[in-house]
Formats: C-alpha cells, structure tokens, sequence
C-alpha cells in the first residue's frame, strides 16, 4: 500500500514537472529534491516517536525520569513540526517556481526536528557513564549515516541536520566524562567521511531526476510529435478527398458542353441540316457557347490551380477601383437588363488608388456581379461598393437575392461549393466563382467576408491590406 502511495506521487510530481517548467531548470530540480527528502521522512511521523519511546525506555535505567520526559516530548514536537511542514508540502504540490519559499519553511522545520534529536545529548548524558556516553554517541552516528541517504539529497536540509548532528556528536565526548579527546577526534573523522558519502547520495540523485527529467521531455516531445503527425496524415486524407472530389465534378463538368460539341457537330457533319440551315445556324450558335463555356471552365480551374500552388503571379500596379467597376457595370448591365434587376454603385470620388493586379481585381467584381444578378430575382438590386477604412480599401457586391443559408455560407467558398437553392436556380454554375475570388483576394493578402441572410440578400466585402492603398496625390507627384 505505502510503495503504491510512493509512485503516485512519482507521478504527480512528473506531472508537475512537465507542465509548469516555468521555472529555470534548475530551480525545477531543486523542488524535486526536496519532493524527494520529504517524501523520504514521510514516515517519520509514526516511527520517531516510537524509536524515543524505545531508547527512553533504554535510558530510563540510569536518565531521571523528569528528564526522559522532557527529552521525549521536545522531540515529539520536533518530529510533528518536520512532518506537519512535509504534509503541507504534499498537500500544495507547489510548483517548481516555489522552490525559495518552500526551501525557506522546510529548512527551519528540519533545524527545529535535528535540534530536538540532538537534545538528547543534553537531556539523556550523564557524566561518567560510559554505557549512557556510548550509547548517544552510537545514536548520534546512525542518525548521520540516515540522514546522509535521507536528508541530503536536499542540500540546505542535508547541512541542516549534518550541522547539527554532527556538531553534537564531536562536541559531547568533550563534555566531562570518561570518553576523551580521541573520540572527538574520531567522531569529526566520520562526520567528515560521511559528509562526502552525502554528497556522493546527493550527486547521484540529482543525475537520476536529471535523467528522468530528459526522459519526460523526451516523452512530451513524442506525444506532440504524433499529434502533430496525426493532424498532417488528417490533413492529407481531406486533401486526397478533395482532389478526388475536384476530379469527380470536373470531369462532369467539362463532359457536358464537350458533349454538346460533339453531339451537334456530328449531326452537322452528318449532312442532316443541309435543308436546314437555319437549323445548321442554331446548332452553330449552341456549339459555339458550349466551346466558350468550356473555354471559361478550363480557365478558372487553371486559375485556381495556379492560386492554390501559389503560382498566380500577380502583375501589381496603381488602380483606380472606380474605372474598374464602371468597366464590370457595363459589361454586365444587359445582363441586369434582361433579368429585370437594378444596377448601382456607390463609391467616393476620393478612394485612395488601389495597388492590384488589374486582371485579378476584374475577376472578383466580375464573379460577385455574376453571382448577385444570377441569385437576385426581377425586382431586385445589386450594389457594387467601394469605400475606405482605417486605411484599408474595401469593395464588394450586395444585392437583394435569394441569400444563402447559414450552413452553407462555408462551403460555397470550397472548390465546386455551391448552396442548396441553386437546383432551383437557372443557368447553372460550376460553383467555381467563390473560390476564385477568395484565392485572389488572400494572394493580396487581403481577406474576405460573407454576410448572407436568407431570402434577404447577400453582401460579400473583399479588404485589402492598408499597405495597398495608394494616396492620388502621391501618385500625380511621382508622375
Ligand atoms: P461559377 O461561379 O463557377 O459559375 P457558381 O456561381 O455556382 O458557379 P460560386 O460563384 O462559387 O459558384 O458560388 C458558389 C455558390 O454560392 C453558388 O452556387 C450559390 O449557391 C452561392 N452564392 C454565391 N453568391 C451568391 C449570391 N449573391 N446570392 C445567393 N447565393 C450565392
Ligand atoms: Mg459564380
């Protein structure tokens, strides 16, 4: 049971020495030091009482009973004021950052306890007796010899209790009595040789929680590295899943219009039309916009392939957003027309210059407009907005559409991410256009955001770095 209690309290401490290395490290050894003499006396508190009991018992043949008495009780007190400090110690299991303050409580109680175990020399000799004299010489001995393997693995408790031991153990033979000056002299040789034994106890020690200590760390340093190594082979799983995804819908995809291609041209070729040429022209119309929707696919997923290898090589100069946007309204407002949707725009005459890659910039307002007019039924208006914050340029595109639903406002910026109300929509996407556009923004370093509510509409804000954002004047200056 005691040797269970033992390695629980290995392995507390082995926590605590893993986990709050604040410390420097050799404070965190100094406290393990002292876990480890205090866990030595823990045991103190039931057999030092009992060993008092036993010798005053010895004693008591030849020692005053008044004075076995005092004796007994003084080291009593000793020994419950040692083991009083060591429970708190075990009760605090304080961390390695402590160490001063405990070092400061515990070394007083070992001073009060190795006192009280001294006192016998005061308490229990008696002059001119030479088995008394012996006998708390022969004690005062094993004490050192204990508190050399106990002790001293600690160093301010091991000088504590080998200062005082050993003091009274080359004093007392000095005291009148039938033990002389050799025994003094004896007794300072064997607190000499078992002051080096302590050290040695000590040394060791101190290399075995050295040891111990490099083997937790090495232990840590393995559970990370195999969370880490479990994140990456995660990581990679959903990659192989999305590439195989990506293939999967690109493949559907660029199947469809080819299909088309084929399936007219080989009526075409077969002659079928040749009394119908305004059949042959209508057919020519279809296969020519599948060949641009095709052209269009292939384009994107080149684009995304370069932006997701970090390949987009961006051709970066100044911008002026509002010439862009008004570039973006015209080429869509037909578009705008036709579905019966208002087009506006609101941005201030003195945005800041924005420095871009013009084609990129293009790209985005072009797929949020696309959007916005293809989820925003007649009626409805799209905004396209630029403005200024903190130095940072925004723009983006809002409209008064279908909106998408929480759950999906995530996924529609994934490759092929689309939301659940586009099986109703008409003229369907590839769901492309999103992923685009975030990739393009964030190889700007700028960020993107979604707000959406539906039924109400949505707003999606690309800004840009603060550092992208190029006064006018500074421009005409350098001009
Ligand atoms: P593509 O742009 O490749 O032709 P797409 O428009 O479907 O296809 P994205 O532009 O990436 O793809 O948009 C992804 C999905 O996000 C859309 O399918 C749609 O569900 C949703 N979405 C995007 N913009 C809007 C919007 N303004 N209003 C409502 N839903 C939108
Ligand atoms: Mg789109």
């Amino acid at each position: 049971m005691h040797q269970r209690k033992g390695e629980c309290s290995v392995v507390l401490s082995r926590a605590a020495f893993a986990s709050r290395d604040q410390a420097s490290p050799e404070d965190r050894l100094s406290m393990e030091q002292l876990r480890l003499t205090l866990r030595n006396i823990r045991t103190n508190i039931v057999v030092i009482p009992l060993l008092v009991a036993i010798i005053c018992a010895i004693f008591a043949r030849w020692v005053p009973r008044a004075q076995l008495v005092m004796w007994f009780s003084i080291a009593v007190t000793g020994t419950v004021v040692q083991a009083g400090v060591a429970t708190l110690f075990f009760r605090a299991d304080p961390p390695a950052a402590q160490i001063r303050k405990w070092l400061l409580l515990c070394t007083p109680a070992f001073l009060v306890f190795a006192l009280s175990w001294a006192s016998m020399g005061v308490f229990l000799w008696v002059d001119h007796n030479i088995l008394d004299n012996a006998l708390i010489l022969l004690i005062l001995g094993c004490t050192i010899a204990a508190s050399a393997a106990v002790s001293s693995v600690s160093l301010p408790l091991g000088i504590v209790s080998f200062v005082t031991y050993g003091t009274a153990m080359v004093l007392l033979p000095l005291r009148e009595g039938e033990l002389n000056d050799g025994v003094a002299v004896m007794a300072m040789f064997y607190v000499t040789y078992m002051a080096f034994v302590a050290r040695s106890i000590r040394k060791t020690t101190r290399d075995m929680l050295l040891l111990r200590d490099d083997k937790n760390e090495l232990i840590d340093a393995l559970a990370r590295s195999k969370v880490e190594s479990d994140a990456a082979r995660m990581r990679a799983e959903a990659a192989n899943r999305a590439k195989s995804e990506f293939l999967a819908n690109m493949s559907h995809e660029l199947r469809t219009p080819l299909n088309a291609i084929l399936g007219f041209s080989e009526m075409i070729q077969g002659g079928m039309l040749a009394t119908k040429p305004e059949r042959a022209i209508e057919y020519a119309r279809l296969i020519h916009g599948s060949g641009q929707h095709l052209l269009a696919l292939i384009n994107d997923i080149l684009d995304l392939a370069k932006i997701e290898a970090g390949r987009f090589d961006l051709r970066e100069e100044p911008l002026d957003l509002e010439d862009i946007i008004d570039e973006n309204l015209q080429q869509l407002s037909a578009a705008a027309i036709a579905g019966g949707i208002r087009l506006a725009r609101s941005v201030p005459s003195d945005l800041p210059l924005l420095y871009a890659d013009q084609r990129a910039i293009k790209q985005i307002l072009l797929n949020l407009l696309s959007n916005a007019l293809k989820f925003t039924p007649p009626g409805g208006t799209v905004r396209i907005f630029a403005d200024e914050d903190d130095g940072a340029i925004r723009f983006g595109v809002s409209d008064t559409g279908a909106g998408i639903a929480d759950e999906d406002q995530d996924r529609v910026f994934e490759n092929f991410g689309q939301g659940r109300h586009d099986v109703a929509t008409a003229g369907k996407g590839t769901g492309l256009g999103l992923a685009i556009v975030k990739g393009l923004a964030h190889a700007h370093g700028g960020t993107i955001t979604l707000e959406s509510r539906v039924g109400v509409g949505t707003c999606v804000t690309i800004t840009m770095p603060p550092a992208r954002s190029l006064a006018r004047n500074m421009i005409a200056a350098a001009s």
